[in-house]
């Protein structure tokens, strides 16, 4: 990456042409047309308190220096990478959008402005840092000179990198406070979304993972058509299959469910009964597997982390277990027991063993020591979680 500090572009030569869009609250352009001021990747103009808005043009007047600007050359052109709220309150102010308020307690535009105070700031050298380099060169950098202020996050970094007409369209979409469906999708989806965080995740799900490399390839697509249908087929899936909502079923990676699970065939009503059943359940302690654990059939507890015997009950059905295994001169592990290997009389040290529902948690095996057996570790494995 190279840098070149630039000392000569003065307020004058950026505020030519400059353009402020009202609606958006941002500026748009300077130098001539040359310079987005906001290019994709920057947040919405927050400037606005006219507080600051007017420290800057004070700063200006008093021949205070208004601190480093970062551009970024992208082909002809130059983006602001880091000065964009300053250089708006700038072009705001010599274009007149707002007034500040005089030594002498009178408001004044900037045409209201004596000549010399107007000639003062029009001739203010900027200093600029103009950087030129990879996608990732300035994605580090961008990196490096936001730490002083909010840090960005991965997905507005990736904005930043991949900016253009598709980011443009997905914020629209994604992080847009006044979508009425916002309310819906953060039943399902984490996250801020003017953070972008919305937006990450639908873009997580239709690129199967990979969000920088989905955005790459449709960096340039004037549409976010494929995006979109995605994110609301995830959505609607797990809003059918599932009738009611649970806070556990907020940042779940429904992505990913929708893809191993959305071909088969569930019946919703039987579906939810089996959910409230499971909530209901204290020996469930992981809430949020519960979703995917009857997606998948009710065949993998391990999703619910379902609560152990306590070392109490384990004990006591091991000093049972191994004085009726020594009484009969068999293996204190029933399994070995009954096997024809070298351990069938083995009597295992209490450490060595592992405590086992005789009859599964998942067909309604109770935890409690009456359904409590010890098995060897090689045999409690062997039969799995079942
Ligand atoms: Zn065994």
């Amino acid at each position: 990456m190279t840098t070149e500090l630039r000392t000569d572009i003065t307020v004058e030569e950026i505020c030519k042409g400059f353009q402020y869009s009202k609606l958006e609250g941002k500026g748009l352009f300077g130098l001539s047309g040359k310079l987005v001021i906001q290019p994709e990747y920057q947040r919405n103009y927050i400037y606005a308190e006219a507080r600051r808005e007017a420290g800057v043009i004070d700063s200006l007047l008093k021949g205070y220096p208004i601190g480093l600007l970062y551009f970024v050359k992208a082909g002809e052109r130059l983006e602001v990478l880091d000065g964009q709220q300053r250089i708006t309150s700038i072009g705001r102010f010599v274009t007149e959008k707002f007034a500040i308020l005089g030594s002498d307690g009178h408001e004044r535009n900037f045409s209201s402005l004596p000549a010399d105070k107007r000639e003062k700031i029009l001739r203010t050298k900027l200093t600029i840092y103009v950087c030129e380099g990879t996608e990732s060169e300035i994605k580090d950098w961008f990196r490096t000179i936001n730490i002083a202020g909010i840090p960005l996050n991965e997905q507005e970094l990736r904005n930043a990198i991949y900016s253009g007409p598709f980011v443009t369209a997905a914020k629209a979409e994604f992080s847009n406070s006044s979508n009425t469906r916002l309310q819906k999708w953060k039943s399902y989806v984490k996250g801020n979304e003017k953070r972008q965080e919305i937006l990450e995740e639908a873009l997580r799900w239709v690129g199967g993972g990979d969000i920088d490399g989905y955005m790459q390839s449709h960096r340039f697509d004037g549409d976010i058509d494929e995006l979109k249908a995605h994110f609301d087929t995830v959505i609607d899936w797990a809003g059918t299959v599932f009738k009611g909502v649970e806070s556990e079923m907020c940042g779940l990676d429904w992505g990913r469910l929708w893809n191993t699970y959305h071909g088969r065939a569930y019946d919703p009503d039987d579906v939810w009964k089996r959910v409230e059943t499971l909530y209901s359940d204290d020996f469930v302690t992981a809430k949020k597997g519960i979703f995917e654990y009857v997606l998948g059939g009710g065949t993998d507890p391990k999703l619910l982390n379902v609560r152990v015997f306590d070392k109490a009950t384990a004990k006591n059905a091991y000093s049972k277990q191994t004085s009726a295994a020594r009484k009969k001169g068999v293996s204190n592990c029933p399994l070995c027991a009954v096997g024809h290997e070298a351990n069938r009389t083995k009597l295992w040290a209490f450490e060595e063993m592992e405590a086992d529902h005789v009859s599964a948690w998942s067909r309604g095996g109770a935890t409690n020591i009456s359904n409590c057996q010890m098995l060897c570790r090689t045999h409690n494995r062997a039969k799995g979680n079942r």
